[in-house]
């Protein structure tokens, strides 16, 4: 058997007393033709190789090159060294696969992360990248766990889909006809009878619909998938391809909805701090450094390990849609005009807006409620006022909307009234609407952007750094 290797992570919880070991991995560095410096990816930390002067051939200490890998056994012994106290004296190495040190990119300085993405097929190979995938892999194992706990049945809703569940011409056509000669109707739309499916179909932008379907039979359920937008927004905070956390409960209302959010995400955060925590503590250390390039101003007043232990044990700030308005409207910013985009009740809020409330306001997450219906989604719950719908978001500082959810409209009759006044084709919804007439019930669900989560953990302030292979306009490679 090849792999009977110790993981360097586990390892460095030993006490070292001679143990016969073998572990496998990659050079970071090799000095002083004795001391290599090995990393396998399990943690952060490297395992010193003690290479004894003498034992090794010098055609083989050639080949110790900075990502060369290796195989290593030898006996684990108390090191003298500074900076680690244990180290691995070898008594075989093997190289596994050379490496030409010189045409490596990754050298053994700073990189910029705009650089790093450029090598996006290398960057796990950094310490911030791989303290990023790993705090990513917990969150979504953690995710898994917390609605597992609560009985929620995980559905894998559709990817290519028929239905564009907002409305909105932001979606990637999914199609098997031919881009010359397309099959065209006398009145030169596109034929869509003779494309695979029969008809136009895109890739999902949000598995709520068929979600609720599942919910108001199994009760409560969610998703958790890769979501597509063609939006062309160019931020720091938008991908063409993310992934989406989409839990749908029967018989909940927008409170319990807000309640569940919150505590899911008051989970996650404990859960990356428990199990993570070196990583996380070396992503606090990274972004201090990072701030100190920017201007004071934008700095915040917290660690990122501080941030987390605060969010993590306060409750969220809630208020209205309503509030929130009033709340901008007396600021001083709006009273200096620092805002660049109107403050108007009936208009969405902006990104500087909603940053405005979380970072200088309420210095901790906002759960924003019953916005004005004419800026939200068909399905959301009108309110009895005529004017709002029980519709909620959740800013993070730092990120902005992290969570959007509702109550969904259970009335059929209403929910028919606002699909027609909106446009939303009744007719091709056929089976949404079923759910309305046997045996509707109230239910509430929300979709919480896995990026953005990962991005508020990690304080990785663009989120094309915390998705293995980002997609973005102008950018798939990889
Ligand atoms: P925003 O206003 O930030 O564009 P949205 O209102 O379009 O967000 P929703 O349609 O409510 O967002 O989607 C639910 C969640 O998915 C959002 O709260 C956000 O966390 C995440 N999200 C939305 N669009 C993107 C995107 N392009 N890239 C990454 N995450 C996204
Ligand atoms: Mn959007």
């Amino acid at each position: 058997m090849f792999n009977q290797r110790v993981k360097i992570k586990e390892l460095l919880s030993w006490k070292p007393e001679q143990q016969e070991v073998t572990v496998m991995g990659w050079v970071r560095s090799f000095r002083n033709n004795q001391f290599i410096a090995l990393n396998d990816g399990s943690t952060n930390q490297n395992l010193q190789v003690f290479a004894e002067l003498g034992r090794f051939d010098e055609q083989l200490l050639k080949r110790f090159t900075t990502s060369a890998s290796l195989k290593v056994s030898g006996a684990l012994i108390p090191s003298l060294g500074k900076g680690q106290t244990m180290e691995l004296k070898a008594t075989s190495i093997e190289v596994l696969g050379d490496s030409d040190g010189e045409a490596y990119p990754l050298q053994p300085k700073k990189h910029s992360l705009e650089f790093l993405r450029e090598i996006a097929h290398l960057r796990f190979r950094t310490n911030t990248f791989s303290s990023v995938f790993r705090v990513r892999h917990s969150l979504a194992f953690a995710t898994h766990q917390f609605f597992n706990s609560k009985g929620f049945v995980y559905l894998h809703t559709p990817i290519i889909t028929a239905s564009d569940a907002e409305g909105a011409g932001e979606m990637f056509k999914v199609t098997t006809l031919p881009f010359d000669n397309t099959p065209r109707k006398d009145d030169g739309s596109v034929d869509f009878a003779e494309d695979f499916f029969g008809k136009a179909t895109n890739l999902t932008v949000s598995g709520q619909l068929e979600g609720e379907l599942g919910a108001t039979a199994l009760g409560e359920i969610y998703t958790f998938g890769p979501t597509f937008r063609a939006e062309n927004s160019n931020t720091s905070r938008h991908l063409a391809e993310f992934w989406m956390i989409e839990p749908e409960m029967a018989f909940y209302d927008l409170e319990d909805n807000m309640n569940l959010a919150e505590e899911f995400i008051h989970y996650l955060i404990r859960y990356v701090m428990e199990n993570n925590a070196q990583d996380i503590e070396f992503l606090s250390q990274r972004l201090t450094e990072e701030e100190k390039q920017w201007p004071q101003d934008k700095r915040s007043e917290m660690t990122l390990l501080e941030k987390l232990h605060f969010v993590s044990g306060n409750t969220f700030e809630r208020i209205t849609y309503t509030e929130a308005i009033e709340i901008l409207v007396n600021s001083p910013a709006y009273k200096k005009k620092k805002f660049q985009y109107e403050v108007k009740w009936g208009t969405d809020l902006q990104s500087e807006h909603e940053r405005y409330l979380v970072e200088k306001h309420f210095k901790k997450p906002v759960i924003v409620s019953n916005y004005p219906k004419d800026i939200k989604a068909f399905y959301m719950r009108q309110n009895d006022d005529g004017k709002t719908v029980a519709a909620m978001d959740i800013l993070a500082p730092g990120i902005g909307e992290i969570v959007g959810g509702s109550q969904r409209e259970e009335r059929l009759d209403k929910l028919t009234e606002r699909m027609n006044q909106m446009h939303i084709p009744v007719e091709e919804l056929w089976w949404y609407l079923d759910t309305r007439k046997f045996g509707t019930v109230p239910h509430a669900g929300f979709g919480l952007g896995f990026e953005r989560m990962v991005q508020f953990v990690t304080g990785m302030t663009n989120i094309r750094d915390v998705i293995a292979f980002p997609r973005a306009p102008k950018q798939a490679e990889f």
